[in-house]
């Protein structure tokens, strides 16, 4: 069974964050293992506050998977702050050196800026290390509409501002030694028609085309596309390929959503499991 590794944040409600990315890799029946950046005091309601965890201990976190549990793959949720994001590089750094010969796992960044409730879940000192020190050493970003702009200026408000806000975070990121340019999986759920732009290292362009799926339960959806996106990497899938199964996969959980909580409820992310009735 392959192992995959999420470093994410903790919500206690289980829509998002570290708890979802874990039901994600079940579903693709991926052992999933999990390093906690922040806990965040949050329902379907909203978050109410975050609290990040010491670098040290998540230094240590990381340090004892890699050791005894391997992963053959990791995504990068909420970071919290800086000093987690100096932790987080170094590890990715150790996990995946440089040298020729040895493989390397592949790694998927969301960047997670602010949650839909509207709370800011990344400081402006930890926006500026996630740009300078986290971009250099992932191999794909799946930012959606507000984390593009945010991050690289664009105002994006139709397909072709997708396609040139991902273009332009490709191009700040690399070249870089030794590794392919960044892949970006950009996430068009907030525009009009919701389709995501695949845009590979090689800078082709494939876009996903997406349906509008009418309900309010889409709290985590952003969390488990990158999260099934890195599953089907794992799974030995090409990257087009791989982003196509995660939308269906996550449109899927929004179609079956179990309809609990008073704001924006989770989605059924265990949905492939026949055994299972709840999310
Ligand atoms: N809380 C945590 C811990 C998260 O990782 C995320 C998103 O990645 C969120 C909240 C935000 O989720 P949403 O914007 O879907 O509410």
């Amino acid at each position: 069974m392959k192992t995959a590794l999420t470093i994410a944040g903790f919500d206690p409600s289980s829509g998002a964050g570290i708890t979802a990315d874990l039901k994600v890799f079940a579903a693709h029946e991926i052992f999933g293992t999990a390093a906690i950046t922040s806990l965040t005091v949050q329902s379907t309601l909203g978050v109410f506050s975050t609290h990040p965890v010491e670098p040290d201990v998540l230094r240590h976190t990381l340090q004892c998977l890699r050791d005894d549990l391997p992963p053959a793959g990791v995504k990068i949720g909420m970071t919290g702050t800086a000093p987690n994001i100096h932790i987080i590089s170094q590890y990715l750094a150790k996990l995946n050196p440089k040298d020729e010969g040895v493989a390397s796992v592949p790694v998927v960044l969301d960047p997670v800026l602010v949650a839909t409730s509207g709370h800011p879940l990344l400081d402006a000192d930890g926006v500026r290390a996630l740009r300078s020190i986290l971009l250099p050493l992932v191999d794909w970003i799946t930012p959606n509409v507000d984390e593009l702009a945010a991050l690289t200026g664009i105002e994006v408000k139709v397909p072709a501002d997708l396609a040139r806000a991902a273009r332009a975070l490709q191009a700040e990121a690399g070249p870089r030694p030794r590794r392919q340019p960044l892949g970006v999986l950009a996430k068009g759920g907030h525009l009009g028609k919701p389709d995501d732009l695949v845009l590979t290292p090689d800078g082709e362009e494939h876009w996903l085309a997406g349906e509008r799926i009418q309900t309010s339960a889409t709290h985590g959806a952003g969390c488990a596309l990158s999260s099934a996106f890195l599953c089907r990497l794992v799974l030995g899938d090409q990257s087009a390929a791989a982003a196509r199964k995660a939308k269906d996969y996550v449109a899927e959980a929004m179609r079956r959503v179990p309809g609990i909580g008073h704001g924006k409820g989770p989605m059924k992310l265990l949905w492939p499991l026949s055994l299972c009735t709840q999310g």
